[in-house]
């Protein structure tokens, strides 16, 4: 019987003038690790203890405080293994409060904005049509994706995990990214279950994430390895606008983009596939990346988006290692063997036999011919050579490091 109120503004003034009307006596809030969360918090408990207000900080967004967990030396990991094993060793999360059993809702409400007026909603154009088909969006959707995950995935999660066309995966994301479930939540319904280590373990990720992004807000902005500052990226608006569209002339690639365009989500081997073939094959700034994965994932988390980025590019706090350029050739061969993720997202190539479906630009014409493609009309040719964009990238590589 309860309701929302509503309001736009700077969350200080909002929370004061609100507290006034309701004669509020406590203010709780949630913590978050976004930049400036901290002083936000401070200049709000600052000014609630003025007017004799209690303030209460509760954690839902992560299993640790990022705080806590300190290497020997009093400072904060750069390693995921290091890290994880200290949050492993320290005291568990402990299981999600019960729901109370009852809310007493006041007798009148103040004022409330109406979220219509927001205009939040995309329209021009609306870049989000039918993304309903895969998205239950709220807390009922939430927990139906992870009942639906720990009843059948979790088992074989660890060996389908990385293969696109299967349903390996949680597809918990966006719902742990608005707090539809909490990680506390799942972290406990996982507990003891068989196979739940290697979930566990993807929780552990997006924690360290988090970690990083409290502990170096620049990270969204900056590359954590500071030589890669002289990285020399090139632009080439063609190339970016073929990535985003998925008109790459590798199948893997375009499949991975068009995924994203049409279900506002991406398979995590196929982000690190297209990831690695933007900053590296194609070598654009891994900001290019960054910006079209924010404004088109639902998932979209400033935390494991910034931190993904990095990884892949190489210059990220425990990131691969800029020399390790995936091929996308050959991991689709091997993670999307029959095809059927690209057939999918790339009806255009249905009819090409799974042996030249990888690569079409060294499928033999007669081949191509038969399945009714004509590469650079039906189907692009390849933008880029593999072996002589690796090289290149390699010695760009080669460069920094000896500057
Ligand atoms: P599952 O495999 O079921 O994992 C369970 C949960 O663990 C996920 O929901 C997610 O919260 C977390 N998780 C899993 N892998 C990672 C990871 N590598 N890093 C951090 N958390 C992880 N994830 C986002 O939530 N938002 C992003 O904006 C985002 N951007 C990315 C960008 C790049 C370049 C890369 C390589 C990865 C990115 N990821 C991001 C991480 C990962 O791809 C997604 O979390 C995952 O694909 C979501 O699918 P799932 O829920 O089925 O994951």
């Amino acid at each position: 019987g309860s309701q929302l109120v509503l309001r736009a503004g700077p969350s200080v003034d909002v929370l004061q003038e609100l507290c006034g009307q309701v004669k509020a006596g406590a203010v709780y809030f949630h913590r978050s690790v976004l930049p400036g969360a901290c002083e936000l918090e401070t200049t709000l408990k600052h000014v609630m203890d003025g007017l004799g207000i209690e303030c209460r900080r509760f954690q839902g967004e992560l299993l640790f405080q990022p705080e806590r967990i300190l290497s020997g030396s009093k400072t904060p990991y750069k390693v995921f293994t290091p890290f994880w094993r200290a949050c492993s060793a320290s005291a568990p999360p402990g299981e999600p409060v019960v729901k109370p059993s009852k809310l007493i809702a006041p007798k009148a409400f103040p004022k409330s904005e109406i979220l219509e007026r927001w205009d939040l909603a995309p329209s021009r154009p609306n870049w989000a049509a039918g993304f309903e088909t895969f998205w239950q969006p709220g807390e009922e959707g939430g927990t139906k994706a992870l009942q639906t995950f720990l009843k059948r995935g979790v088992k074989s999660y660890n060996e389908f995990r990385d293969y696109p066309s299967l349903s390996g995966t949680s597809q918990l994301s966006a719902h742990l990214h608005f707090g539809e479930v909490s990680v506390r939540t799942c972290w406990g319904a996982a507990q003891g279950l068989p196979g739940s280590e290697a979930f566990v373990r993807q929780l552990g990720w997006r924690e360290f994430c988090h970690y990083l992004l409290f502990h170096w807000p620049n990270l969204v902005d900056e590359p954590f390895r500071p030589e890669f500052a002289k990285f020399p990226w090139r632009e080439n608006k063609a190339f970016i606008k073929a990535w985003q569209q998925g008109k790459t002339g590798y199948p893997i690639i375009d499949a991975g983009m068009r995924q994203l365009w049409q279900t506002g989500w991406m398979h995590n081997r196929v982000r690190m596939i297209v990831g690695s073939f933007l900053v590296k094959n194609l070598r654009q700034h891994w900001h290019v990346g960054r910006d079209w994965f924010w404004d088109t994932l639902v998932d979209a988390d400033l935390a494991n988006n910034s931190a993904g980025w990095q990884w892949i590019a190489g210059c990220g706090a425990d990131a691969a290692p800029y020399f390790r350029i995936f091929n996308p050739v050959t991991q689709s061969e091997k993670f999307d063997k029959k095809g059927d993720y690209i057939r999918t997202f790339v009806p255009e190539l249905c009819d090409l036999p799974a042996k030249y479906l990888h690569d079409p630009s060294n499928a033999p014409q007669e081949i191509l011919h038969q399945a009714g493609i004509v590469l650079g009309q039906t189907y692009p040719k390849a933008i880029v050579d593999l072996k002589t964009s690796r090289q290149k990238a390699l010695e760009a590589y080669e460069n920094i490091k000896a500057k």
